[in-house]
């Protein structure tokens, strides 16, 4: 059945509208062609020159475009004449419009809207602003995110070039530190942790064509990082302008206590969740209870195994947490307290220290920690400081007897020491923090290890999006 093309007076003056924004649209990509032609003054221009070119410009053309569609789309909203104050309901008239400019990865976008303001409420609000869910700061969150992304990197100074160079937007140290502290503000153990299925969906790929279930090792340690106290702030808060004098203070080295769950796959590990922080052994205990409380482990599905060094803390609490778990003393930790026995009973005879220490470390590759034990009771201690090492180490063997059966864990394919997690300090902590002259404020230094806790395991846009909901809440 044939439809007479009636249109009504609406949708013929949205017609004649949407022309004209596209006509003006148009108007603005001529200058910019001219503009572009002008910029290539060689006759024979190279590809790179060409491109050079559009380069530069790029910005003044997809503005342009976003200014257009943002017009053309919220038509209704930019030309609104009026609004109801959200607080008390009396209607406003239009202040005029406004201008407003903020920047996005596609460049700075003027928005000319109308502003409403109640004085009985003294509250004010852009529609506009609303609808494209813009927010406070003028660096909008995708310019934001991108800028986190550096910073998590590379040194703040060489994230802002890279920053300006790559996007051609400018970028500041303070706004760089400042976006990175407020997206990393508060973030706990499990803001950073992925859910139970994203753990399950590695566990599910790592256990593709094998006959048994992967191994999940929990390795604990530390890893130094360089701080400086908050003292070195300066005596008034909210004085910016008084800078932190190196003379005030002095550094500090701090250890980042962490843990790390890793999948041990043919030729290399996956990472699952890692979390390191300038923290005290309870607040890494307790981070761990929260981990195994929020269920994201998938225990069944795995064989569990924790390495760690001798400290008593880290086994407490895996005995409590994990008791099925497989538990293993760091076999590079152990084989530092067999070189310490050897080097103060036999330092006077190299030789002989290098036979000791190699033939005790092989008993103990093989399983034989019996044997060791048996052997340093009946050594004749040189002197008092080698006899306490000796006592020591005994009691070491003794206390972790089948944590150093290095033997059980070769055969059941489980790892003898934690380079996965030696690797993951270096990666997370020492890659960032560690850089000649850098010395961290403990805030700053846990802010930038959980960003780069996320970004180990995959977890970084959440953590962006957590950021994002939060301004949205505050702006709206
Ligand atoms: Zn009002």
């Amino acid at each position: 059945m044939p439809y007479a093309a009636i249109l009504s007076l609406e949708e013929v003056r949205d017609t004649r509208r949407r022309a004209e924004i596209r006509n003006r649209l148009h108007d603005r990509i001529d200058q910019w062609l001219d503009s572009l032609e002008a910029r290539v003054k060689e006759p024979q221009p190279t590809l790179e020159q060409l491109t050079q070119a559009v380069f530069a410009l790029r910005q003044e053309l997809t503005q342009a475009v976003t200014e257009s569609l943002v017009e053309q789309r919220h038509q209704a909203v930019v030309e609104q004449r009026t609004a109801v104050c959200q607080q008390c309901g009396q209607t406003l008239s239009t202040r005029g419009p406004q201008e407003r400019t903020v920047e996005t990865l596609v460049g700075a976008i003027r928005l000319r809207r109308p502003y409403f303001y109640c004085e009985r409420c003294q509250l004010g609000t852009a529609p506009l602003d609303e609808l494209l869910q813009v927010t406070a700061r003028r660096k909008q969150p995708d310019v934001q995110r991108a800028a986190v992304k550096l910073t998590k990197e590379v040194p703040y100074e060489t994230a802002c070039e890279l920053f300006a160079e790559l996007t051609g937007l400018p970028l500041s140290v303070h706004t760089a530190h400042a976006v990175t502290q407020a997206v990393a503000e508060g973030l706990t153990v499990l803001d950073v942790t992925p859910s139970r299925q994203e753990i399950l969906t590695k566990i599910t790929a790592v256990a593709a064509g094998q006959p048994w279930r992967p191994i999940l090792v929990l390795a604990i340690d530390g890893a130094d990082v360089p701080t400086r106290p908050e003292t070195a702030k300066g005596r008034r808060p909210g004085r910016k302008k008084v800078r932190a004098k190196r003379a005030r203070w002095t550094g500090e080295w701090r250890e980042a206590k962490g843990f790390r769950f890793y999948l041990i796959a043919d030729d290399r590990i996956v990472q699952v969740l890692s979390w390191h922080q300038v923290q005290t052994d309870e607040e890494a205990a307790e981070a761990l209870r929260q981990v195994k409380a929020a269920g994201v482990i998938p225990e069944e599905e795995v064989r569990l195994c924790v390495i760690a060094d001798g400290a008593r803390w880290i086994w407490k609490q895996a005995q409590t947490l994990f008791p099925s778990a497989v538990e293993i003393v760091d076999y590079y930790h152990c084989s530092e307290h067999v070189h310490k026995v050897a080097a103060l009973q036999y330092g006077a005879h190299p030789e002989r220290q290098r036979e000791w220490c190699e033939a005790a470390l092989a008993r103990l590759f093989w399983g034989e920690v019996h044997g060791v034990i048996w052997g340093l009771q009946r050594m004749q201690p040189t002197d008092a400081h080698a006899a306490e090492a000796i006592g020591k180490l005994i009691r070491y063997l003794q206390r972790h007897q089948e944590r150093v059966d290095y033997r059980f864990a070769r055969k059941g394919g489980y790892p003898m020491g934690s380079g996965g997690i030696e690797s993951a300090n270096k990666f997370i902590c020492h890659v960032r923090l560690k850089r000649s002259g850098a010395w961290w404020y403990v805030t700053h230094a846990n802010q930038m290890l959980a960003l780069r806790c996320a970004k180990d395991h995959g977890t970084f846009d959440r953590v962006f999006e957590r950021y994002r909901q939060r301004i949205q809440d505050r702006s709206g």
